[in-house]
């Protein structure tokens, strides 16, 4: 378990299955101890054991069952509340709270904000708390999630969403994916000498055996190939590489569709 202090609250990271991370919210200001997306209960179980705490809450940002399988051990456990998207409200086990990018979760001690980013899945959600983004399986580091039910035009909107957050937002995504995503990333973005010191970088993080995650808003912006769209230059280049138009949709559609064969 690695730990992480911000202002009001501090983030445990516990890995899980084979490439899941599991986020502990533990607030300062109240008991408040929530979970994000807790794929395997056992995992949850132990570090409220060892922070000698309850849980108080789980927050899903999606029904995928690597992010919702703890769900029903830990309400029997904990009695816990279970927040999770309206949208979503027949897919989430045990839901008690539906909220939205209308309707946020109000929870003691933390400020939260929910962002709808449809397009790993429809529903999907994001958890914004002070200077936290808790995205899914939206945004990962170097790379974003499959569009198993949303559009290409769903994916890049809620993608924009997370790139207009402040750029020293850490980004508590929901697997370590970087390595595999960097080297797609070099493939389509050659001359970025940031990526290639991120690739220095996260390389060795990973020999170490620690979490190349968080990473920031910032980092993903200069490094993510699903948020390079972003940049006129990079999109002049890479639609006159690849013969497609240069407009930042179309760019990211063939990003995502070159990854995906990749
Ligand atoms: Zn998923
Ligand atoms: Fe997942």
């Amino acid at each position: 378990m690695w730990s992480y202090q911000h202002q009001h609250f501090q983030v445990h990271q516990i890995p899980a299955l084979s490439d899941n991370y599991i986020y502990l919210i533990e607030a300062k200001a109240s008991d408040v101890l929530a979970v994000i997306d807790p794929a395997d209960a056992s995992v949850v179980n132990q570090a409220c054991a060892s922070l000698g705490k309850s849980l108080t809450h789980i927050l899903n940002t999606h029904h995928h069952w690597d992010h919702t399988d703890g769900n029903k051990a830990l309400k029997q456990r904990w009695n816990c509340i279970v927040i999770g998207a309206a949208h979503d409200a027949a897919r989430i086990p045990c839901i008690d709270i539906q909220v939205s990018e209308k309707i946020f979760p109000k929870i003691e001690g933390l400020d939260i904000q929910v962002l709808n980013v449809s397009g790993h899945t429809l529903g999907h959600i994001a958890y914004v708390i002070n200077d936290a983004l808790f995205c899914g399986d939206t945004l990962f580091g170097a790379g974003c999630g499959r569009l198993f039910e949303g559009s290409p035009a769903q994916m890049w909107q809620s993608l924009q969403k997370l790139a207009a957050l402040p750029d020293d937002t850490k980004v508590y995504c929901a697997h370590e994916y970087t390595l595999p995503n960097l080297r797609f990333a070099r493939d389509v973005d050659t001359d970025n000498s940031i990526l290639h010191q991120r690739i220095h970088d996260d390389t060795q993080t990973r020999m170490k055996n620690q979490p190349t995650i968080p990473s920031s808003i910032g980092l993903e912006k200069a490094t993510n190939p699903f948020l390079r769209p972003l940049d006129t230059v990079f999109i002049d280049t890479y639609g006159k590489t690849q013969h497609i138009d240069a407009n930042a949709l179309d760019v990211f559609t063939h990003l995502r569709q070159s990854k995906d064969r990749w």
